[in-house]
Formats: C-alpha cells, structure tokens, sequence
C-alpha cells in the first residue's frame, strides 16, 4: 500500500493564527477564555482546547460581563464588536486577515450605497458576520435561483464565502450576466481554501481510495470530501484514526489522504501512522520544499504563481454566456464580455481577478513586505501584512542566535519588515524572513553601487579554486585570482580575513552571482598615485624606492607609482656582475635619478651617483710604497686585479706577484682572497693603479733591454670594437687594466713583428752581400781568365812571331 499526502491539507493559517492567540491570550489569564462561537469544526480540539480552559460560547448571553472572549477566525458582525464594548468585555480579535479584508469590501461598498451579493451560505458564521458588514446593503446567494428573490439593482457588487467552491461563484456571476447588471466582483474564496480543493481533486484522480480528514460540521472538509467524491470512486470523510477500518482498506494499493483546514496535524499524524503500521504502507509525501530563496526559485515561485492566478481565473466561453447546467463545473465557468460594466472600465473577470490580487498586496518571492506583529509564540512571529494570509517568521530566520526570546525583542502591533522567501508555505501562510531583509537590503544597496560604479568593502572569507569569496555584508560575491592584485599573487590564502576594497565587476541578483574586483580598485589608485609621483620628480633628485623586479641589465625600482631603471653599472662604484648580488627584491633604497622621459615613461637612475668617486679621491686616500689590504676580483695571464674599495682596483703584474718567477697568477693566487699589496704608482688621469706583492727588499730583477720602437700594429675589428665601447661608456679599472693588458700584448707581439722582420733583413742583405762576393768573384775568375787568354794568346802571338822570324831567319 503507498499512502499519498495531500500537498495541501490541514490547518489553514487562518486557522492556526486563532489556535494560537488563543492559547497566549489564556496563558496571560488567570481565568477561562471564551471563543465566540467554536475555534474550529473539529470536536478533538475542541475537547484539547476545553482541557486548557478555552472554551466556546454560542451567545454573548453565556457570559459575564468583563470576561475575555475571542474572535474566532470566521469574525463577527459590527454589532458583536459594539456589545462587547458596551459590557466591558475585553476581546482578542482572531479574525481571518483575509476575512476581514472582506468586511472591509463590503463595508466601503456599502457606503458608496451599491448593492452586494455575498455568496455563501446564509448560515455559516463567516456569512453572518460580512452580512453584517454590509450594513444592510448586502444579500446572501448561494445558487442562481436565490437571485430570484432579491430586487436586484443594476449595479452589483460580488463577494464570496472564502471556504466557497468556485463553480458557485462561476454560476452567481454568469447569472448575474444574463440579467445584463454591471457587476463588480471579488474573487475572496481563500487562497488556502483553493489550494487544498485543487490537491485534493489532483490527487484524488490518482488514487484508489481519498480519506478526507476533518470535523463533520466543517464546511470546507465537507467540500473536499465533495471533491474527492467527485474525482475518486472511493472516497471517506473521517474525523479520527478510530474510524479506519484496515480490513476494508488493505485491498486499496493507492491511497491518498487530505485534511479540511481545521485539522490538526497530530490527527492528520495519527491516521497516516496507522496506514503505515497496520496497512504496511510506505508514505510518498507529494510536497516538495523549497527552502532556499534562489533565481530558479524565485523563477519557479513566479511560474507557480501566474498558473495559480490562471487557476483561480473565471473562464468565458466563446459564446459569451455559461451553457446549461455548467454552474457546477469551475472549467466551464464564464467572464464577463470585455464590453460589460464591471470593474474599471473595458475590464474582463481576468482583470478583475488581477485587480483582486494587487488590492491584496500578492506577495512576491524575494520582496520585503511590511506588517504587524500580530502574535509572539516561542518560535515563530505572526504578521498581519495586508495580505489574505499573514505571514509567519520562523526562529530561524529571525535570527542564527538560539537564545533570541521572541518575547523580549518584539511586541504585538510592533511593524516590522521582512522579505518573503514562499508564498504560500503549506499552509496558506506567507512564510518571511527578517534575517534576509538584511540580505536583501544589501542586494539593493549592492545594486545601485554597481549602477553608479562605486566600490564597496568586502571580507574575505576563504580561498576556493580560482580566487577568494567574500563577503559584502550578508553578499556573498567571487573574487577570481587574476581581480585580486595588480600583480599576480601566487599565495591566495594571505587574504582569507582580510577587509578589501573592491569593483563590483558583475552582479545578477537573480543568478545570486556578483563578482568583485580588487585590481581595477588598485589600478585607478595606481594610476592617480602615477601621476602624483611623476609631479614630484626630477632629475638629479634623491628619492626612495623599492627594487621590483630584476633583468640581466639592472633593476627596476619601484618611486610610488614609478618604474625606474637602476642600470647594473650604476649600482656600484665596484664592479657588480648582476644587481642580484647586492640588492634584494622590495628593498627599500636611495636612488638618484639621472634622467627623465614622460612620455616614454622611462626614469634612469643610480645608486653610485649618491657616493664620491673613489678615482677623484684616491691620491688623498692612498699613499705610493705603502701596504693596504685587498681582494683579489680577478686573475689574467699577465695579472691579478686588486680591489682596494668599491670602484678602486689595481693591477698587481705577473711579475710583481712574487720575487721568484710566476709562470700564471692563478698558480698562486685566487678570486675573493685578500692580499696586501704596495702602490707602486697611482694614475687619476686613466684611473690606474699599479700594485705589487714583492717585499720591499726584494733583490732587483736584471734590466730588461729596452724594446726597439715598434711598428705600428694594423688594427683589426677587436680594436675598433674596443674602441668604441670606451668612447661610449667610461670604462672601470678592471677594464682599463684589461685594455692596456690588451695593447701590451699587441705592443709586444708587433715588437716580435719587427725584430723577426729585421732578422729577415739583415740575412737578405747578408745574403745580397755574399751573393755580390761572388759575382765579384766570378768577375775577377772571369778578367782573370779573360786575362790568362789574352796571355795565353800574347804568348801564341809571342810564339809565332818567333817561329816566323826563325823562320825569317
Ligand atoms: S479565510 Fe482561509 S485562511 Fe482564513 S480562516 Fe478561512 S480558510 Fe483559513
């Protein structure tokens, strides 16, 4: 057996709002309070109620002058009200908010003297009373017929029995319709009542068998049992558990169960728990809660509430008039034809209906209403807030605090304000919220911040993926990573606790989404701060900064707003590899500044400016032939480079290294040792020192022989290079001494040059020489031998001339 519940049964608040102001008001007496007339149609509260000593009176005969009395929630005529003070009785008034509006209806027509049809029955106590409110002017129908008896004028005005079925209603106004009247009418059957017919038919469609739950005399859980008649074959009316008989129940599979508005829940409890137990069912609860105020609520609230108006609407037919016999059916029921004169000119029942609703203040999910307390229980405030249904205030969105006495914080007749988080609760009440007004007083308040772009403070709750949340007052917004500084933050969690000025970036009240901005708050204040700290500076001025960031050329540092560039070679006086070594980030220095550009926003500046150059002073600082200490910096084939201060460095030579000959410095010497070394000559025009290590006694070294003159070297692109550096930047002593390293070298290189080239030379010409040596030679060999022919042939000659004058002879 599945056991359904009704999604609208039991206790109306009406209802319940009387149950409760009576069982206060009796709890501040020290005698019996009387209720006009029964609380409720239900005899098991009744007998509950009489055992507290509240107990019901029928005529105002029944009772003494002076004692309390009650209004019961159906209300009571203007007489009652005129009799009770005329005998001193002292009465707690628990009309119906939505009765009453009634009254009031009837009583502002009555006194524009228009004549009003309340339908109803004439007998029930409701009836009576706005009868009487009427002033005379009002008749009582229940069916088309009763029109008969009444000299109808040709203005009418309609209201309904708030427990009324709205076929009844449907049949009075299209009789009336059919009699061509101008007619105004007030849709006032109870939202309360509506909502339980309307679960009762849904349900009872479903099911096997309805069990209506309520006092046999209350009219409106006589209707839902006409209901469920209606739409389920099987259907009971019962006042208690006790009447339920499982042997006639256990061959249901479906049952579904509903309760009038005068029946309590422990009766209600009491019968479900015996369908659970004895029937072995399983309760499915159709009542989904919607306890969060969210957009998809708000949304559905919204939806729910215009299918409820379209309910609640009387239909028309096309052809303008009701068909017969369709009085007793709500989905037959007609509207007034747009030309007839109801209500306001050219409006429909449609409109009326609508007019209805805003003369009833309809609350709406998420605005604030404003009311009167009209009664304090232990957990819950009761507000009259103009609507049909008053609005209840559960303890916990009052407030989070559990020792809050109601009692203490707020009276009776006190006007508060708070924010409806349902329509309808369940019960017919507006269900409210103090504790969000707040919440949605900062929405407001958050809202038009947003609209004119102000910037609000937040607290910052925790870290999350991707940002921080935080808190603007009862807001809760997202603030993403790359929003919460003008830098990138790697470490979140420093926020969490903390108070920031933020932009409100996006805010969508209906999504519950707002999402806030430190870095553009930070940005703009940059910015201003930028061109603050741009006005106050100027070249040559000392300021302060802090160091940002580094590069491999310098560090920048930070003047208030102001990137400026510390160049590596204007750190120091010294030499500085990277501005790392010596300076740390955010550190807080001096920096002079050389140059300015504003529209390129560059700031040059300097730290070795603020100091002397040690260059300037070092023939006042240090003495020739004196020892000082030093650091070795660094160690070159031909020597090794002493610092005596920051900025101040010395080449030691290799050959003042040690009195014994140093094939490298490095074989003796390191980087970062400390030595003591002796000037031996100081040099302020090209800012060279020349150190030595030998001890003064050091025997003198042989003279080396003075290098001839020599050649001038070619230059080749390493020199211009060179050259051009020195042009453009000063260049440090180690430099210097590097350079000058650099030119010995090509001194001696091109001395080497010539002396090889006049080595080449001289053995040309030695070999020139020789080679004239021997042509002279060869000369003389050859005169000599020309020589001895012109003998050899002087003496052939000779000789022929003696062999002819022999042989002359
Ligand atoms: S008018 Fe509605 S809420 Fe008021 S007592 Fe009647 S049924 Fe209950």
């Amino acid at each position: 057996m599945k056991i359904y519940m009704a999604r609208e049964a039991g206790f109306c608040f009406g209802v319940k709002l009387a149950m409760d102001m009576a069982r206060k008001r009796r709890a501040s007496l020290d005698e019996p309070l009387y209720t006009f007339g029964p609380l409720i149609h239900n005899s098991q509260v009744i007998e509950r109620l009489e055992e507290e000593e509240i107990f019901s009176v029928d005529s105002l005969e029944e009772i003494e002058d002076h004692a309390s009395v009650l209004i019961r929630s159906h209300g009571v005529p203007p007489e009652v009200y005129r009799a009770f003070d005329k005998r001193g009785i002292a009465y707690t008034d628990a009309t119906c908010p939505y009765v009453k509006k009634v009254h009031d209806i009837v009583l502002e027509h009555s006194r524009r003297h228009h004549q009003i049809l309340i339908v109803g029955d004439p007998n029930h106590p409701e009836i009576i009373a706005v009868k009487g409110w009427a002033m005379g002017r009002g008749h009582v129908v229940l069916d088309p017929e009763d029109l008969e008896a009444i000299p109808l004028e040709s203005y009418v005005v309609v209201v309904a029995q708030t427990t009324l079925l709205k076929s009844r209603l449907s049949a009075i106004v299209a009789a009336l319709k059919e009699r061509g009247l101008e007619m105004e009418v007030y849709n006032t059957i109870c939202n309360a009542t509506a909502l339980r017919q309307a679960a009762a038919e849904e349900l009872s469609k479903k099911v096997d068998l309805m069990i209506v739950i309520g006092g046999k005399h209350s009219s409106n859980t006589k209707k839902l049992y006409e209901i469920a008649s209606k739409y389920c074959a099987n259907a009971v009316h019962i006042e208690t558990h006790h009447e339920i008989l499982m042997k006639d129940l256990i061959k249901y599979d479906k049952i579904g169960v509903t309760a009038g508005a005068s029946t309590p829940d422990w009766i209600i409890d009491a019968v479900v728990r015996k369908l659970e137990i004895e029937g072995e069912g399983i309760l499915m609860i159709d009542n989904s809660e919607k306890n969060e105020l969210t957009t998809e609520q708000e949304e559905q609230e919204e939806q729910e509430e215009q299918e409820e108006q379209e309910e609640q609407k009387i239909e028309t037919p096309q052809d303008n008039g009701f068909e017969e016999g369709s009085a007793d059916k709500p989905e037959e029921a007609v509207e007034p034809e747009a030309s007839e004169p109801v209500m306001g000119e050219n409006s429909g029942m449609n409109e009326l209906m609508e007019q209805f609703d805003e003369s009833y203040n309809v609350p709406r999910t998420g605005k604030s209403v404003e009311g009167k307390i009209v009664l304090i229980s232990k957990d819950e405030l009761i507000v009259n807030i103009g609507y049909k249904a008053d609005g209840i205030i559960p303890r916990e969105e009052i407030s989070d605090s559990e020792d809050l006495d109601l009692n203490m914080e707020y009276e009776v007749n006190q006007t508060i304000e708070a924010v409806v988080i349902k329509k309808d609760n369940g019960e017919g009440n507006v269900l409210l919220s103090i504790k969000r007004i707040a919440q949605k007083q900062k929405w407001d308040d958050l809202e038009e911040k947003f609209n004119n772009q102000e910037t609000v403070t937040v607290k910052v709750n925790k870290e999350v993926k991707g940002g921080l949340t935080a808190y603007y007052e009862q807001v809760k917004g997202f603030i993403p990573a790359s929003h919460v500084d003008v830098r990138y933050i790697e470490n979140l969690s420093a926020f969490v606790g903390q108070e920031m000025e933020v932009e409100i970036i996006e805010l969508n009240r209906r999504k519950n989404k707002a999402v806030f901005s430190r870095k553009n708050v930070l940005q703009k204040e940059l910015k201003i701060a930028v061109e603050k700290a741009w006005e106050n500076l100027e070249t040559g001025a000392v300021v302060k900064g802090i160091v940002r960031r580094f590069t491999d050329f310098g560090a920048f540092v930070d003047l208030g707003g102001v990137d400026g560039l510390l160049h590596v070679s204007e750190i120091s006086w010294g030499k500085v590899n990277k501005p790392q070594d010596v300076l740390k980030k955010n550190q807080e220095i001096d920096v002079k500044i050389l140059d300015l550009n504003r529209e390129e926003n560059k700031v040059s500046l300097s730290m070795k400016q603020m100091i002397e150059n040690p260059w300037k002073v070092v023939a006042q600082k240090y003495a020739l032939d004196t020892e000082y200490e030093g650091t070795i910096t660094g160690l070159t084939d031909f020597g090794a480079f002493v610092e005596l201060e920051p900025g101040l460095e010395g080449l030691v030579h290799v050959s003042q290294i040690a009195v014994e000959r140093v094939e490298k410095p490095s074989d003796l010497l390191k980087v970062g040792q400390v030595v003591k070394v002796k000037i031996l000559e100081i040099n302020t025009e090209d800012n060279r020192i020349k150190l030595t290590m030998k001890p003064k006694e050091a025997p003198k070294q042989p003279e080396t022989k003075a290098k001839k003159p020599a050649k001038e070297p070619v230059k080749d692109p390493v020199d211009k290079v060179l050259e051009e550096l020195k042009e453009k930047e000063p260049m440090s002593a180690f430099a210097d001494e590097a350079f000058d390293a650099f030119d010995a070298a090509l001194a001696r290189a091109a001395a080497e040059e010539a002396e090889e080239a006049q080595a080449v030379e001289a053995a040309a010409v030695k070999e020139e020489a020789v080679a004239e040596e021997e042509a002279v030679a060869e000369t003389v060999a050859e005169e000599e031998a020309v020589e001895e022919e012109a003998a050899e042939e002087e003496a052939e000659e000779a000789e022929e001339e003696a062999e002819e004058a022999e042989e002359k002879k």
